[in-house]
């Protein structure tokens, strides 16, 4: 596995890839790498010549009270769990090579960020979606891997794609989890060894409103009610949004149909937790 830090660097190994026309899948991070990154490598290797990982934790996508400083790194154990997993080329600037200078052109997402973590994070999005183009431009993948655990960022993604005519497939890829349900997550090291087991709940919530659905309940609102009782009783978290809409729209329903998501934000002392399902009714 070849370590790469400098775009200039990045650029020279994709000619030769390019040359010899081998295809190229990305999977982006910001590493603490656990199975759900994984598992994204392991589709990219089964779909490409070539698999790139990117580790950048961004600053343009954190706000002034949120954890860039506190957010986990460890990356001589990344780059073991990457070399492992058959990654071939590990992309890991310094924040001064990804910008150089400051960013005055960014992308602004426009639609479905006013719900989720758009809402609760503002401008979080844009620079999702700013590195994340910046990313694309350097790797020139094929095919890039995302996972579903952060549905709304597959959703501006995949607008993203469409919107600049990027020659890029994306794929979701399946929330990996822990044996007792738990999204696995590089910030899950952040919960108390109490929250870590009320943090169960949130998965299990959403696993009963699939079966109240799939029972014929149809009201966005009872389920987002339920949804509530269950991590008020089951956990001291606070509850930063449960959401049902459609998907990958985002937008508001005032009745279950189609392709939909539930998705739930809850805030710990150290950790906030996302998770979600999408299921079609
Ligand atoms: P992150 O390092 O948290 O920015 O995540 C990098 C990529 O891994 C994103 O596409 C995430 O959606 C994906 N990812 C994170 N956690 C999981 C998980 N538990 N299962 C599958 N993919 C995940």
């Amino acid at each position: 596995m070849r370590i790469v830090e400098s775009v200039g660097e990045m650029k020279t190994l994709l000619k030769s890839a390019n040359q010899s026309e081998q295809t190229i899948g990305f999977v982006a991070t910001m590493g603490f790498l656990h199975d759900g990154h994984i598992s994204l490598v392991e589709q990219a290797k089964s779909e490409n010549d070539l698999v790139v990982m990117s580790i950048f934790v961004n600053p343009l996508q954190f706000g002034p009270n949120e954890d860039f400083d506190r957010y986990p790194r460890n990356f001589e154990r990344d780059s073991k769990l990457a070399k492992e997993a058959g990654v071939d080329v590990l992309f890991y600037p310094a924040t001064s090579e990804m910008y150089p200078s400051e960013q005055t052109v960014t992308v602004s997402v426009q639609s479905g960020t006013n719900v989720l973590c758009g809402q609760s994070r503002p401008g979080h999005f844009d620079g999702v979606a700013t590195v994340v183009l910046k990313l694309f431009n350097i790797i020139e993948p094929d095919r890039v891997y995302f996972g579903m655990k952060d549905a709304q960022q597959v959703a501006v993604i995949e607008q993203m794609v469409l919107n600049f005519n990027l020659p890029i497939e994306v794929r979701r890829c399946e929330t990996v989890r822990e044996e007792d349900g738990l999204a696995k997550s590089s910030r899950n090291v952040n919960l108390a060894p109490e929250e870590r087991k009320q943090a169960v709940a949130i998965y299990e919530s959403l696993t009963e409103a699939v079966a109240m659905i799939t029972d014929g309940e149809c009201d966005p609102d009872r389920i987002k009610s339920f949804i509530q009782d269950q991590l008020l009783t089951k956990t001291d978290g606070v509850i930063d949004y449960i959401e049902v809409l459609s998907y990958p729209e985002l937008k508001e329903i005032s009745e279950i149909e189609g392709e939909i998501i539930i998705a739930i934000a809850l805030k710990f002392a150290k950790a906030r937790l996302i998770d979600n399902v999408t299921l079609t009714v």
